[in-house]
């Protein structure tokens, strides 16, 4: 005898697509999650992660999210320390001073540091730093053991799955989400990342604001430093190249000069792994974090929730986008 499909199916399974999932099964709601290869490399499984937000969304949606990401983040890290997640030390160089939204100074709270030029500004925070290494599987982990089946497939169209069963899907396909929901606004923002021993020992971690050819960091992990990175538009596949991965090491090498590292010029000399993927941006005229994070009601009751487009900051926003994801899905 077959069972009839569980009412909620999630369609992705990165960060985004799990996290809504966890959520809407913490509710007692069973979910069927749908994921082309949940094992191949996605943006979710490149990334560092670092909390940090960007501007993008409306400022009060952002808020929400960021608030309420920061508190699973800071549960997870005191209760879970297995999930990966930890609070750290990061020190930011600015080149441009720029303020700091009260409500973020408030969960940041930076200590400023004496000025290094070519920076305006350095100071140090305390956030959250998600290992996706060790993440990523956990939080699937969390959502098979709470019953989640997860599904092999390629959707060619969201209505697959309503054909499938299900009554209401959210939407989480990242990069796929584009010809999904032919949205035009979803673009690939490519970024590499090197993984080295801490060798140096490094005892915090530091990025700079640079825009282009993306930011210069060096986050560290319990067990390894990870290396990035570029903010490269319009290249949709997986991958590394040797040029990039060098100027990579290169600008992070200069930036741990510049905080005074004494033998930057080590950095990266032994590499454990590459990884390289594109972030799903969604946006335009400089914005790339322009989520969509609504419900479209179809005929015969049936619904879609969108939940994509989190550039640089999927990780950052997960919790806090899970959680109105799984109100928009369960709404009467
Ligand atoms: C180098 C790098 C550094 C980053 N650093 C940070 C950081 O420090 N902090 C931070 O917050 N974020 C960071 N990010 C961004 C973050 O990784 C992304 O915002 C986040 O992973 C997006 O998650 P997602 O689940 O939306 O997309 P993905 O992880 O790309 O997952 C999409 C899922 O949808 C599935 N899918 C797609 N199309 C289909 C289809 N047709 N049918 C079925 N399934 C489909 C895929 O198989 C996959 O499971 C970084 C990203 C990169 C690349």
């Amino acid at each position: 005898m077959s069972h009839p499909a569980p009412p909620v199916a999630v369609i992705g399974a990165g960060v985004v697509g799990l996290t809504t999932a966890l959520a809407i099964l913490r509710r007692g709601v069973p979910v069927t999650i749908y994921a082309q290869d949940p094992d191949a490399p996605q943006a979710s499984s490149v990334a560092p992660a670092m909390f940090t937000p960007y501007a993008g969304p409306a400022p009060d949606r952002l808020r929400r999210w960021v608030e309420s990401s920061w508190r699973s983040f800071v549960t997870l890290a005191a209760r879970s320390p297995e999930s990966g997640v930890s609070m750290s030390t990061l020190r930011e160089a600015f080149y441009h001073r720029r303020p700091t939204e009260p409500w973020l100074a408030d969960l940041l709270q930076p200590r400023p540091l004496p000025p290094r030029p070519p920076y305006a500004l350095v100071r140090d925070t305390t956030r959250p730093a998600i290992d996706m290494l060790v993440y990523l599987p956990w939080l699937r982990g969390r959502a098979t053991a709470a019953g989640a089946a997860l599904v092999r497939r390629r959707l060619q169209r969201l209505h697959d799955a309503f054909d499938a069963g299900h009554r209401t899907l959210v939407h989480c396909a990242g990069l796929g989400a584009g010809p999904l929901a032919s949205d035009p606004a979803v673009r690939p923002m490519h970024g590499q990342v090197v993984h080295a021993p801490n060798d140096i020992h490094l005892g915090h971690s530091i990025h700079d604001d640079a825009a282009a050819p993306g930011s210069a960091y060096v986050f560290r992990f319990p067990d390894r430093l990870v290396i990035g990175s570029t903010f490269q538009p319009d290249r949709p596949e997986p991958g590394t190249d040797e040029p990039t991965l060098d100027d990579i090491l290169r600008r992070a090498r200069a930036l741990l000069a510049l905080d005074g590292l004494p033998t930057p010029e080590r950095l990266g000399a032994v590499r454990i792994q590459v990884r390289g993927a594109a972030r799903p941006a969604r946006g335009s005229a400089g914005v790339y974090e322009d989520v969509r994070l609504e419900a479209e009601s179809l005929a015969g009751g049936r619904r879609i929730v969108h939940n994509y487009g989190h550039g640089r900051m999927g990780v950052t926003v997960s919790w806090g986008t899970a959680e109105e994801a799984a109100d928009l899905a369960l709404r009467p």
